[in-house]
């Protein structure tokens, strides 16, 4: 973990819980990434403040920008691609984290198509969109390092998946439906088996993250992790990555979930 170097990172979703925590992990490490990229819906909003703050405390050898992103804006993600270019000037973005989601609590009896759609739009078809603006600034990271095989120091993309998406394990049934859900994290752990097999050539490692159960808005009552311990154990994970992940699904623990 001490050796974990990452130049650039960009994080969906980052202005509460696990987004928010995951921009706290990497400005604490030994080496913070010289450009962590957290975007969110309403930079202007109180959260979005918060972030802007610490954007202000940053030391010299970490930047923290705040842009504006909604994962289901095809305009706000180009809009933003373009301005982490220019920010980067030449080089690539090594780590993107689609990492903002939506759940709605539902039943097979109580599932509408407005919910079903509106899920996977933000959960499935949104960090596809992301991914394919950023792509060309992930392969130039590939080309451009000298770090042999895969890791997430290099090029990758992490899917923030979620084990209610196993259709193997179909975690906690009985307690929670949430059928839209884990359609859209089962769709989106297919998203990353295909970029795998797309991107993996082009030298950008593609996994999906199982985060665990985080206290927050949307673990709620489920989280048994606070989002400091849940997002180090994250951060532990993405430091360890590689070649042989390509294509997975691991959990917190960077343990292989059941697809
Ligand atoms: P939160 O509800 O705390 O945070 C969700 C984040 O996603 C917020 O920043 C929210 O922004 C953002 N978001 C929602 N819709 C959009 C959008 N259209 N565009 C951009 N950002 C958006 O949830 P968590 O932090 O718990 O969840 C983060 C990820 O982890 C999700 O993908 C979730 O499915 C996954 N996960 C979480 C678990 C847990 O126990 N917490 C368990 C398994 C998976 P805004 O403030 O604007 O609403």
């Amino acid at each position: 973990m001490e050796d974990f170097k990452i130049q650039s990172v960009l994080l969906t979703g980052s202005d509460r819980g696990i987004g928010l925590g995951l921009v706290q992990q990497f400005l604490e490490l030994l080496h913070p990434p010289q450009f962590l990229f957290a975007t969110c819906r309403h930079p202007e909003g109180p959260e979005g403040q918060v972030l802007k703050e610490m954007a202000a405390r940053c030391s010299k050898n970490a930047r923290l920008v705040v842009l504006q992103l909604d994962v289901t804006d095809p305009h706000s993600i180009t809009a933003a691609a373009k301005e982490v270019e220019e920010h980067l000037a030449g080089c690539g973005l090594n780590l993107l984290i689609n990492n903002a989601g939506i759940a709605q609590e539902t039943t097979l009896d109580s599932e509408t198509a407005q919910s079903m759609a509106a899920v996977y739009a933000t959960n499935t078809i949104g960090p596809m969109q992301v991914c394919q603006a950023f792509l060309p600034l992930l392969k130039r990271a590939a080309m451009k390092s000298n770090c042999p095989g895969m890791s997430c120091g290099k090029a990758a993309i992490v899917n923030m998946s979620s084990s209610y998406g196993s259709i193997t394990a179909l975690d906690e049934w009985q307690r929670h439906q949430d059928v839209s859900y884990r359609c859209s994290k089962a769709a989106l752990n297919m998203l990353t088996r295909c970029q795998s097999l797309g991107y993996g050539t082009t030298g950008v490692l593609c996994v999906s993250l199982h985060p665990g159960g985080v206290k927050t808005h949307l673990g709620a009552e489920k989280g048994v992790l606070t989002v400091d311990s849940g997002t180090k154990k994250i951060l532990d994970v993405l430091s360890s990555l590689s070649a042989k992940d390509n294509g997975t699904f691991v959990d917190w623990r960077g343990q292989r979930v059941p697809w």
